[in-house]
């Protein structure tokens, strides 16, 4: 998988990407990911990628041919169109299922914006799509593109040891993960369920299936509600809703 970061401030995002197993990923060969500094491809004698917003208001817009420059060139690099991601509060919320789809290509490019944004022209001529990390707006594309980034390199293969690691995790089948507990098997009075070191491994399977159910319905309804349920799965969370206290 190859990811291009089109961003003013690549020091920061090399610092995250360098580090732990992103990092190690890279130095693997297992991803290659290329920061690119959007102010080399300013024109002017000031390297200016921003101006103002044309109708009136506050605040700078990133304008148009920087970042046209900047993406053509990495075109040309990887001998391929990426496609073109930009990080925006105004695109589609990022989900485990989108990432999925997304890690079968081979080159993706993602491009931070700041200030107010990005000209309209770049989104409607060059952008394949918008994706945001949540309701909410952050001061730059720099995080949102980070997180984008590692969700989508921790799929790529030989990132992780094994494709159980993510396929495992929250948010893959539609479930949240089971609880988990490590050594000592007694905290402070606080005990690990028996069955997880009775060296049953159905067993172990089974409580982690119905905990991962349970989990789900605590936690989340709202995905419970989108999954198709089997019979057993609505036993098993039958039980758990008889069984909970009543609070009144
Ligand atoms: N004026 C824009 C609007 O209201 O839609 C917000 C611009 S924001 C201050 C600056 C940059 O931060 C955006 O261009 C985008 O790259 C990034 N950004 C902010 N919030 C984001 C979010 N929730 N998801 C993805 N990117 C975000």
């Amino acid at each position: 998988m190859k990811l291009d970061l089109i961003t003013l401030f690549p020091e920061m995002c090399e610092a995250v990407l360098g580090e732990s197993i992103i990092g190690r990923a890279q130095k693997s060969g297992a991803i290659d990911v290329e920061c690119h500094q959007l102010r080399d491809f300013a024109y002017d004698k000031h390297r200016r990628v921003d101006d103002t917003v044309y109708g009136g208001g506050m605040g700078m817009l990133m304008k148009c041919e920087p970042i046209a420059l900047c993406y053509e060139s990495i075109c040309k690099k990887r001998g391929a169109k990426p496609h073109f991601v930009y990080m925006s509060p105004q695109g589609k919320t990022l989900t485990q299922k989108r990432l999925r789809e997304l890690s079968e290509l081979d080159n993706i490019c993602v491009l931070a914006g700041h200030y107010e944004g990005v000209d309209q022209r770049v989104i409607d001529s060059l952008i394949d799509e918008e994706i945001s990390i949540g309701d909410y707006v952050l001061t730059g594309g720099e995080l949102p593109a980070l997180v984008f980034i590692d969700a989508l390199s921790r799929m790529a293969p030989g990132v992780l040891s094994n494709n159980e690691c993510f396929t495992e995790e929250s948010h893959w089948g539609g479930l949240l993960e089971y609880p988990q507990y490590t050594k000592p098997q007694v905290w402070r009075g606080l005990e690990v369920p028996p069955v997880l070191y009775s060296g049953d491994h159905q067993k172990v399977d089974r409580w982690r299936y119905e905990h991962s159910l349970i989990n789900t319905a605590i936690k989340r309804p709202d995905m419970l509600a989108k999954k198709e349920l089997s019979d057993s799965d609505k036993a098993i969370l039958n039980e758990f809703l008889d069984n909970v206290p009543l609070t009144s």
